[in-house]
């Protein structure tokens, strides 16, 4: 690689890769991935799928980055899962193998992606909730190594998946007796269990969904339809689906970071075992009023969907983040804070990790005050 070419690929970021303040010299707002917390978040999933005897195929939507992808894949990951053919496409281009397509994939467009991808990394995995997409996709893989796939039930998150275990059931039927299609199990997510606050109750919400799973599991078993792969769950619930003996495989995805989402949701048990490892550096751009300081990190380098982001920085440690604007946002000071001087930095903890990290392009990675690599959001942003 010519010096150039790597400036390019590092962006504004190589100059400082190895400078023990480097930290305090990023441009701002900067995505930080704190390495010494990541590693041990990518450690410690994947001793607990182990130690419950279940597969961790992580989701690649958390992070969109194939180098997050392999380092998960070296820890034990059997691949990751893939919101999107964009996201899957940059992951088989990275060499990143064990792909599973988390939504369908309906439009005439994507299909012929998919295939061009299976050409590209053949075990990648589709899903499927409606008989017309299975005829459509057999129909587009005629004449090709037979796409495997899983059918999709709703347990009640009502985005996608057939509505119920009958309905699946005869959807997993039909998709048994189609050409060019290989039937590997079934996938069941509940989306909307993952955040629910009180561990019991987030327990048994859990525990509903799984009895749905465990029917359809049940009809297919009989019907000696295939169940290798029963895939699901996420980082709210990965231990109590993951320990249940229903799920083969846990798709986890925010663990590797956690957000300010994930810090007001009790862990069964105690602390999480995951620490914060990402935060947006902003620094203070304006500070004439007496109460609030303005800073450079507005709502275009924050997800809105989620609560505020969490100031860590010693100053204003707990001190409430607000938005001034796109480019902007607003530190109110309470009383006996301190007074935060212009060009200070700031660190969050980010409101919602997913969306979060695909504003940005690169991510800053560092530990203690040094940065140590810079790694490229390579699936994101792709139309
Ligand atoms: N699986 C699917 C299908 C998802 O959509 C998501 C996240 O939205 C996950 C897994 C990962 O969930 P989490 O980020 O809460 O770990
Ligand atoms: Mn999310």
């Amino acid at each position: 690689m010519t010096a150039e070419i790597e400036q390019k690929a590092l962006g504004p970021f190589a100059a400082l890769i190895g400078a023990p303040d480097g930290r305090k010299r990023l441009n701002t707002p900067s995505l930080i991935l704190d390495l010494d917390v990541f590693d041990a978040n990518v450690a410690r999933m994947q001793a607990i799928c182990d130690a419950n005897g279940v597969n961790l195929r992580p989701h690649a939507k958390s992070h969109k980055s194939s180098r997050i992808a392999q380092a998960q894949r070296e820890a034990g990951a059997i691949g990751v899962c893939c919101a999107t053919i964009n996201e899957a496409e940059a992951m088989a281009v990275a060499g990143v193998g064990g792909l599973l397509i988390t939504a369908p994939l309906v439009t005439d467009v994507k299909i012929s992606r998919l295939c061009d991808l299976c050409a590209r990394a053949p075990d990648t995995m589709a899903v499927i909730d409606n008989a017309d997409n299975a005829l459509a996709l057999s129909a587009a893989f005629a004449g090709r190594p037979a796409l495997n796939v899983l059918v999709d039930l709703d347990i009640g998150h009502h985005r996608t998946g057939a509505v119920d275990p009958a309905a699946a059931f005869k959807l997993a039927r039909m998709i048994a007796a189609t050409p060019n299609l290989t039937l590997q199990g079934v996938q069941a997510y509940g989306g909307h269990f993952q955040h629910i606050p009180d561990a019991a109750k987030r327990g048994a919400a859990a525990a509903q969904g799984r009895e749905q799973l465990k029917a359809l599991l049940a009809l297919m078993r009989d019907a000696q339809l295939e169940t290798g792969i029963v895939t699901g769950a996420g980082t709210g619930t990965h231990g109590l689906d993951g320990s249940s003996g229903v799920f083969t495989e846990i798709q986890a995805g925010s663990y590797i970071f956690m957000d300010a989402e994930y810090a007001t949701i009790n862990y069964e048990g105690g602390d999480w075992p995951f620490g914060f490892s990402l935060f947006v550096q902003t620094s203070v751009l304006s500070a004439n009023l007496p109460t609030q300081v303005t800073t450079d990190a507005g709502t275009k380098s924050f997800a809105l969907n989620g609560p505020p982001p969490r100031i860590v920085s010693a100053s204003l440690h707990g001190a409430a983040y607000g938005f001034a604007g796109d480019e902007h946002g607003r530190v109110m000071l309470e009383h006996g804070m301190g007074r935060p001087q212009i060009g200070e930095r700031l660190e969050c903890i980010v409101s919602h990790c997913d969306p979060t990290v695909c504003l940005y392009d690169y991510f800053v990675c560092v530990r203690g005050q040094k940065v140590v690599d810079v790694w490229k959001i390579d699936a994101r942003g792709r139309a």
